[in-house]
């Protein structure tokens, strides 16, 4: 009886010490997560003939990919890669390490390669996102995601909202239900909460102060005209 008393205390001692490492590494990890890194040439890779196009100017030694983790939608930890332009990937890493640390919810960080850099359909599942060479919707001017200087944070429920001759248009399209802002939802980004505070701090606009239309999704960091 005593003897198997002892295996039992045994086994729970080497339980306790394996939770215990685990959740002292993650609690490690998590510093040494955010971070800048030249663009590999397996990531290369996957963004030629897709965010990276053939007439695309920005060379690839001014894009950065930021490494981030960050609190999904379920409180869970994950990964996250952006490709931005390399004057604000410090910014970002700054931006993100501090979004995590107050545990602000974003679904999903991943390239837009993996949508074929499909705006539409990046944006629909939510995907946060940087760098895409591409033109504004319903324009031939560049958007400022071509040199990597602008972010879409959570954008499904923080579409872009645009009323021409009362009529009202939302990108995503799926982001129709969160157009109106008067609502409270999670995700939301709105003036004066965190991720406006940080962005706003790191000198970036936010495309919800615009007047013609509304890019709730948006912080860029350009030069203003
Ligand atoms: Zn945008």
């Amino acid at each position: 009886m005593m003897q198997t008393k002892r295996i039992l205390l045994l086994i729970f001692s080497v339980m306790f010490l394996l939770l215990g490492t685990s959740a002292s590494y993650a609690q490690s990890a998590t510093f040494e997560d955010f971070f800048c890194e030249e663009i590999s040439d397996s990531l290369f890779a996957r963004m030629m003939g897709k965010s990276y196009k053939q007439d695309t100017t920005i060379p690839r030694s001014e894009l950065r990919v930021v490494h981030v983790l960050h609190y999904d939608f379920e409180g869970n930890i994950k990964q996250g890669e952006i490709i931005c332009n390399n004057a604000i990937c410090e910014d970002l890493a700054e931006i993100f390490k501090t979004l995590y640390e107050k545990k602000y919810p974003i679904e999903k960080i991943r390239p837009v390669d993996d949508y074929d850099a499909d705006d539409e359909k990046s944006m629909t599942d939510n995907n946060t996102s940087c760098f895409n060479w591409r033109q504004i919707a319903g324009t031939k001017k560049l958007s400022a995601h071509s040199q990597g200087l602008a972010i879409d944070i959570n954008p499904l429920m923080n579409p872009m909202v645009k009323t021409r001759n009362g009529i009202q248009s939302v990108a995503p399209k799926a982001g129709k239900a969160f157009a109106n802002r008067k609502k409270a939802f999670k995700g939301k980004i709105e003036r004066n909460d965190l991720c406006y505070k940080l962005f706003k701090s790191h000198g970036f606009t936010w495309g919800g102060d615009w007047r013609s239309l509304k890019d709730y999704q948006h912080f860029e960091k350009t030069a203003q005209p």
